[in-house]
């Protein structure tokens, strides 16, 4: 049976500071860490391919590069974001490992790859990174798991529903968290919605009222950032700062401190 030890001290409001990983006693190997899947958004133009597994299954999703320095600017925040996190214990699994994408990697790619995170598992919790100009989505918007939500393609019938109620409810109640830690940090309100529209006229391969990672892991409570970016042609270092520390709080104020599993 596994034996459970918080990795880290202090409360989960706090910042998270260098630390020791949560070990196991006596040398005993580690089963478990809580995983965050961190997904900074674009890195690649690939064109719309039929998703063959997950939640998304026949749709069609392929993933765009950005304008406003939103690529670059997202794998950074992803980067300082994982290295926080991995101090406080957690295990940090990235949707892209490099600008721009190697792999180039689709949406629901991204999406099926957040469902075997954890070993095979569900990670326990995954956070987009987006920009946008402040025209569009002001100081920022958070989207969570819209239960019900759906994509359908646009050249055939076919539709995929999101439906776990649990993971959506889940998704909710994490949103809230950063809503809270991002008013805070930010200083202005931030938006919290139930999906998001994506609309036909965008070419996307599909349409509809869910983000293709969200409907692709549908297992995986998820929260999509969007930040408003301080300039045309991105966030100051500023606001990178305060981008990276909102992800590390909203994730420690949703799930709590990581937890260690160790293998008798
Ligand atoms: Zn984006």
């Amino acid at each position: 049976m596994a034996v459970v030890t918080p990795a880290m001290a202090g409360t989960p409001g706090a910042v998270a500071a260098a630390r020791p990983l949560g070990a196991c006693a006596s040398g005993l190997p580690v089963s478990h860490r809580t995983v965050v899947f961190l997904d900074p958004g674009h890195g690649a133009n690939v064109a719309p391919t039929k998703a063959t597994s997950g939640g998304s299954t026949g749709i069609y999703s392929g993933e765009n590069t950005s304008g406003g320095g939103e690529d670059a600017n997202v794998f950074t925040v992803a980067l300082r974001a994982k290295a926080l996190l991995e101090q406080a214990g957690y295990k940090v699994v990235l949707s892209r490992t490099s600008n721009p994408d190697r792999l180039r990697r689709t949406l629901w790619q991204k999406g099926n790859a957040a469902e075997t995170a954890n070993s095979g598992k569900p990670a326990d919790i995954a956070v987009s990174l987006h920009t946008d100009a402040k025209a569009n989505i002001g100081a920022g918007q958070i989207y969570y798991d819209n239960q019900g939500g759906y994509r359908q393609n646009n050249s055939n019938s076919t539709r995929r529903v999101f439906d776990n109620p649990a993971v959506a409810a889940k998704s909710k109640a994490y949103g809230v968290q950063f809503q809270k830690v991002r008013n805070s940090l930010q200083g202005t309100w931030i938006g919290l919605y139930a999906g998001h529209h994506f609309a036909a006229s965008r070419n996307l391969g599909s349409y509809g009222t869910i983000p293709i990672v969200m409907l692709s892991a549908q297992h995986v409570p998820w929260v999509y950032n969007e930040f408003g970016r301080t300039t045309s042609s991105g966030l100051s270092s500023h606001d990178i700062s305060v981008y990276v520390t909102s992800v590390v709080r909203g994730v420690e104020h949703s799930i709590g401190p990581a937890v260690v599993g160790c293998t008798p």
